[in-house]
């Protein structure tokens, strides 16, 4: 196994009120079959699009909802908590006495009215082309042997050593004006970060290089695999520094802030997935960026920048 220098194991970064609680189970502890170790959390923003690592015993089986993982050989599991997720996540650990209730903080999304579009600017109602959503999934599918998502994760892009902001945040309810009428509405599943074109991007944390690729939407994209199916992603890129099978650590650099793929500005649009939960990549830093209500963040027009192509 690959390891990583710097692991950062804070404990908690409880964010937004989210609880955890430990619950045995009592009646499955009594017929002996089960073995009595207590989970712990080891990271977390419990919160809408944030995550939870939890710790058991090496190679557990644990499920939340439908989607169920397995620890590595220490034990650690990523679990993600999606945009829409609900207030409680019971995280079940099989052969363990225990149960890990999550209390999940709800968000606010802001509305955001993307206009000045039209029907050749627009994103396309159409599902993009079948290879690139092929690509994507395999490269959602990867599972690398590592830690980095045990890191806390650095923003991946800096201007004169200074994070320069957002214009869109993850989780915007975004509607599209095509002529001045309103066309679709859908999240926004990325944090956009304005930057110029030829701004270095780097790895926030250690990875494996698992797709690096122009595709039709995205542009010029590299995915990278976190372990335990932490996978971040980084769109419009206009040029590519890294191929698949590459180990990147922190500070790396992937390639350059573009405006590749369907986007009206430069900007790198950061988005994270685990299994088909879509997560807010800031939250991975142990803050997750809120907006200010009714504030523009970054003070560009809203309509800058934009992206479609939803990651499946
Ligand atoms: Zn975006």
């Amino acid at each position: 196994m690959k390891r990583v220098d710097e692991v950062m194991r804070e404990g908690s970064l409880a964010i937004f009120g989210g609880a955890a609680l430990v619950v045995a189970l009592t009646a499955a502890a009594a017929n002996g079959e089960m073995e009595t170790g207590v989970p712990v959390l080891e990271r977390q923003a419990l919160t809408q699009g944030g995550f939870a690592v939890v710790r058991a015993e090496p190679g557990a089986t644990m499920s939340v909802g439908s989607v169920s993982t397995t620890a590595d050989a220490e034990g650690f599991a990523f679990l993600g908590i999606d945009r829409n997720a609900p207030s409680r996540l019971v995280v079940s650990i099989r052969k363990s006495a225990h149960q890990l209730v999550l209390e999940i903080g709800a968000r606010q999304w802001r509305q955001r009215i993307v206009s000045g579009l039209t029907k050749s600017t627009a994103p396309p109602p159409a599902a993009p082309p079948k290879t690139d959503g092929d690509k994507k999934v395999a490269a959602l599918r990867s599972r690398a042997d590592l830690q980095g998502f045990l890191e806390a994760f650095a923003y991946p892009i800096a201007i004169n050593g200074k994070f320069p902001g957002f214009t869109g945040m993850f989780g915007d309810e975004r509607v599209y004006k095509i002529s001045g009428k309103p066309d679709r509405k859908s999240p926004h599943y990325g944090a956009d970060i304005p930057a110029p074109v030829g701004t270095p991007i780097i790895a926030p944390a250690t990875a494996k290089v698992v797709l690096a690729d122009e595709l039709n939407l995205e542009g010029k994209v590299v995915f990278l695999d976190h372990g335990q199916g932490l996978i971040t992603m980084y769109l419009h890129l206009s040029r590519i520094d890294v191929k698949v099978g590459d180990y990147v650590a922190k500070g790396d650099v992937l390639g350059l802030v573009g405006m590749t793929g369907r986007t009206n500005g430069p900007h790198l649009c950061w988005r994270a997935k685990w299994r088909d939960k879509n997560l807010d990549p800031t939250c991975l830093t142990g803050q997750c960026a809120q907006a200010e209500p009714g504030a523009r963040a970054g003070g560009a027009p809203e309509n800058d920048f934009y992206d479609a192509g939803e990651i499946p």
